[in-house]
């Protein structure tokens, strides 16, 4: 199907391939909150498997997934340890202080990664002023840091170090296969030291609708019920679910072709002038890019490529989003390539 548009602002933009619709037109469904709907169950034994966890849970979007895997995990007036721009504090509409009466104590990283002894140091110990410290959260790929992957040691090195405190772990994955592809691992050495794991569906895998959460049988029985809560019991969502189970069969591998490109992109930026490209953070399909304020703003840059066709997001007054993805190819990067050339000089 053609696209009017070049479309870099995100993976998300990604339509079913025509297989998906195909799956999504044949498929069995039922009753998902009887438990009765064959493609969900599918779907969810296929993701348990896939990141080596016991149970899986379909939720409608990421930030469904986070919030019912941060609210199963904790009680009312606890701490949670996560980054200071991690998606779950940055970009969810603050779901974990809103609804589960969250305290988020946030933790300075390296390019989204942070270690075992900035963990340890943001414990405070046990003190009648301070909350109860239950849960620590990760994300792998980071976003905001450009798609920075944690390798399974330093999931495992932090993981540790949570545990030792009587801490659970849940890894926002919104994109861990892309992290796994990347390292040329398996996922299940990104998620085997932690409790739970959110993936998306609807991102580089290309599916419409949908994430997945994982983790033990009574964790996932109680981010049902939180689902359920939040109004994500969803009936025959055999029909999404089908598109997912492609998802998750055929379209991991291929993330390797999107990474290859942004690096591809990325290389090329480097010599453009007024633009600030760090090729070491570029790890995955994010592209980050700064632009000089000697030249203008991220706005005035994003305004320029919508003339010529081309789509990103801002990520902040002087910093521009480029994501690589399923519907763009060779030729859309040539004429980004260009079009920056052009805009720039
Ligand atoms: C996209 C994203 C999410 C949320 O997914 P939605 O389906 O958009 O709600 C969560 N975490 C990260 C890191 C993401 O990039």
């Amino acid at each position: 199907m053609e696209q009017p548009w070049i479309n870099f602002r995100s993976d998300t933009v990604t339509l079913p391939t025509a297989e998906m619709r195909e799956a999504m037109a044949q498929a069995e469904v039922g009753d998902d909150v009887y438990g009765e709907d064959p493609s969900v169950n599918r779907l969810e034994e296929l993701a348990a498997a896939k990141v080596g966890k016991e149970a899986a849970l379909f939720v409608t979007s990421g930030t469904q997934g986070n919030l019912v895997s941060v609210l199963a995990h904790t009680h009312k007036g606890d701490e949670v340890l996560l980054e200071k721009e991690s998606h779950i504090y940055y970009y969810e509409v603050g779901g974990m202080s809103a609804l589960g009466g969250l305290i988020p104590r946030l933790l300075d990283s390296e390019g989204g990664i942070f270690s075992a002894e900035a963990v340890r140091k943001a414990l405070r110990g046990d003190n009648i002023h301070f909350p109860r410290t239950s849960l620590l959260c990760l994300e792998n790929t980071h976003n905001r840091a450009g798609g920075t992957y944690w390798t399974p040691a330093q999931v495992a090195e932090v993981a540790a170090a949570a545990k030792e405190a009587g801490l659970r772990v849940h890894v926002d994955g919104a994109r861990i296969f892309n992290a796994a592809v990347a390292q040329g691992v398996d996922v299940i050495e990104l998620t085997a030291p932690v409790d739970s794991v959110q993936f998306c569906l609807s991102k580089g895998l290309g599916a419409p609708v949908g994430s997945m959460v994982a983790g033990s049988k009574e964790f996932i029985a109680r981010a049902r019920k939180w689902r359920k809560m939040l109004g994500g019991g969803m009936r025959q969502a055999g029909v999404l679910a089908a598109a997912g189970i492609i998802a998750l069969e055929k379209m991991v591998d291929r993330l390797a072709e999107d990474h290859a490109l942004a690096r591809k992109i990325g290389q090329e930026l480097v010599n453009i002038p007024f633009l600030g490209v760090d090729l070491e953070r570029l790890q995955t399909n994010i592209l980050v890019v700064s632009v000089d304020p000697a030249w203008g703003t991220a706005q005035e840059l994003l305004g320029k490529l919508r003339e010529r066709g081309i789509l990103a997001t801002d990520f902040g007054p002087q910093k521009v989003r480029f994501v690589t993805h399923e519907d763009v190819g060779e030729k859309d990067a040539a004429k980004l390539i260009k079009a920056l050339k052009e805009i720039m000089s």
